[in-house]
């Protein structure tokens, strides 16, 4: 095998990427990992400024044990540290009638005695069942499955925004399998999950276990194209020269792979026209306040309200600009989870909302105001030790991840896989109709939470391409 040679090219490493790669270098395959950041991570990389550590938008994974990170750890040695929350996490639910925020609970809205009775139903539900059972909620939206527990209206809004935060979709769209599997993990081991020294040292830890069973990663390396003779994938183009593999994995997102590096002119038309047609999952965009000194004291805050959680119909009205005062948000400040993270005495936090996945969307300086306003109203001492604050749009979160080839689409969130439609037996698979072909991350092979969804599909697809090259 020449320099330029490799058994596996994986492109991209985010978590789906990076996790891929690892596992096939770990079982000795001789793995070439290129990515056009200068660093491993995609959407969930970490940073280094001004003596601040820190995530380009909140990221705190899930679950917290017993997880496909802990997975890694064990199988490939891996020095990575785990940070459980030290806490609880900061949910505040706005009442209606006052307008004040105040932490849900258990009594929140005044559940009815019957009304308990039903939310502790659907919970227990949740928790007892059976894989075939939740397979048979493929095709229930998780908007469809609560209306079947006679459940408080503040209960609802809740649930609807953690569908909101953990899948990024809307409540009337997600698939209840989905949300019932991974919400089955988060029972049995915990939500909430950070890594000492920045969110993104997983990827970095992931890539550097590439290198250390022989594989080479080279960053800052675009790929161009995958090349493709006789209807088999024979390497990819980048900007740093061309490499050669019978097998190329993709971490890029499935719809540009197939209409921008691979070109529909490979792909069988019907294949080509379901590629389109895919629905991303929401986008979130937002801003980075950097503080004069700590105002937060727990690692994650939520806030939402019966008229901030998105459904189908809300998304549409934020495609045309329109949106309530007060938005759904979410917080993560690094340094409470881990506090070397920001210099003594000052803190980083890291503050989004929800908005259409278009990496071109318009209207982000109403949603950058309406953040900013509903932070400060709930936080007044936010506005008052802020020393500089960035703002970042779904334009941001698609040039660190995948790029923009249709209308709508580039600045997801997550990816592909959790919706009506896309997923359980109807998730796009994670092998291309072109022979060698195979796609790693939140789009394909996985489920979960996130970056959790994508390291997951990453060891799923892992095995798929040591099948399929046992089969060359
Ligand atoms: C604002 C925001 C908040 C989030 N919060 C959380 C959270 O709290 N918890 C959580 O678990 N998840 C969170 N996520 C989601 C999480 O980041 C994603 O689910 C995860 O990163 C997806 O992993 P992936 O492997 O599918 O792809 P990505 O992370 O998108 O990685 C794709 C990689 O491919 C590379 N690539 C693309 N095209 C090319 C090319 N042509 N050549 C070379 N390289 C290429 C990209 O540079 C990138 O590194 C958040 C995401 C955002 C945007």
């Amino acid at each position: 095998m020449s320099d330029h040679e490799y058994n596996v090219i994986v492109i991209g490493a985010g978590p789906g990427g990076v996790a891929c790669a690892a596992a096939l270098a770990g079982k000795g395959i001789k793995i070439l990992l290129v990515e056009k950041n200068d660093r491993p991570g995609g959407k969930s990389m970490s940073f280094s400024k001004n003596g601040f550590t820190y995530e380009l938008w909140p990221i705190s994974g899930s679950p917290t044990r017993d997880n496909r990170f802990s997975q890694f750890t064990r199988e490939l040695g891996l020095d990575l540290q785990m940070i459980p929350p030290p806490g609880i996490s900061g949910v505040l639910y706005k009442d209606n009638q006052t307008g004040e925020y105040k932490p849900f609970t258990k009594e929140t809205g005044n559940p009815t005695e019957e009304q308990v009775k039903e939310v502790k139903r659907f919970l227990g539900d949740i928790r007892a069942m059976q894989p075939d059972e939740i397979d048979k909620l493929d095709d229930v939206t998780f908007h469809d499955f609560i209306s079947n527990y006679r459940v408080p209206v503040p209960f609802y809004s809740q649930q609807a925004m953690d569908a909101n935060i953990t899948f990024v979709e809307p409540i009337d769209m997600l698939a209840a399998s989905e949300v019932v599997r991974t919400r089955q993990d988060f029972m049995r081991s915990g939500a909430g999950l950070y890594f000492k020294g920045g969110y993104g040292k997983m990827a970095e830890a992931l890539a550097g276990s590439v290198k250390a069973n022989g594989g080479d990663v080279l960053t800052n390396a675009r790929v161009e194209k995958i090349e493709i003779k006789d209807g088999k994938v024979t390497g990819v183009v980048t900007a740093k020269g061309t490499f050669k593999a019978p097998i190329v994995v993709s971490n890029a997102g499935i719809q540009p792979t197939v209409l921008k590096l691979v070109g529909p002119e490979n792909f069988d038309k019907d294949y080509v026209e379901y590629v389109r047609k895919l629905q991303p999952s929401v986008g979130l965009m937002g801003i980075r306040y950097f503080l004069d000194r700590p105002v937060f004291d727990l690692c994650t805050y939520i806030t939402y309200s019966d008229d901030n959680y998105i459904n189908k119909q809300r998304l549409a009205d934020l495609e045309k600009g329109k949106a309530p005062d007060d938005l759904l948000v979410f917080m993560v400040v690094p340094s409470v989870f881990d506090p070397d993270l920001a210099p003594v005495g000052k803190q980083c936090v890291l503050a989004s909302t929800l908005c259409p996945a278009d990496a071109k969307y318009p209207y982000n300086d109403m949603l950058w105001k309406k953040l900013d306003a509903t932070i400060n109203k709930i936080w007044p001492l936010v506005a008052k030790h802020t020393e500089s604050k960035d703002f970042y749009s779904t334009g941001d979160v698609s040039s660190v991840s995948r790029d923009h080839v249709l209308p709508g689409q580039g600045g997801e969130c997550i990816g592909l896989g959790q919706i009506v439609g896309q997923c359980g037996k109807h998730k796009p698979s994670a092998a291309a109709p072109v022979k060698g072909l195979f796609y790693a991350g939140c789009d394909a092979g996985g489920y979960g939470c996130g970056t959790h969804h994508g390291v997951d599909s990453g060891i799923r697809v892992s095995e798929l391409v040591l099948q399929y090259k046992r089969s060359l």
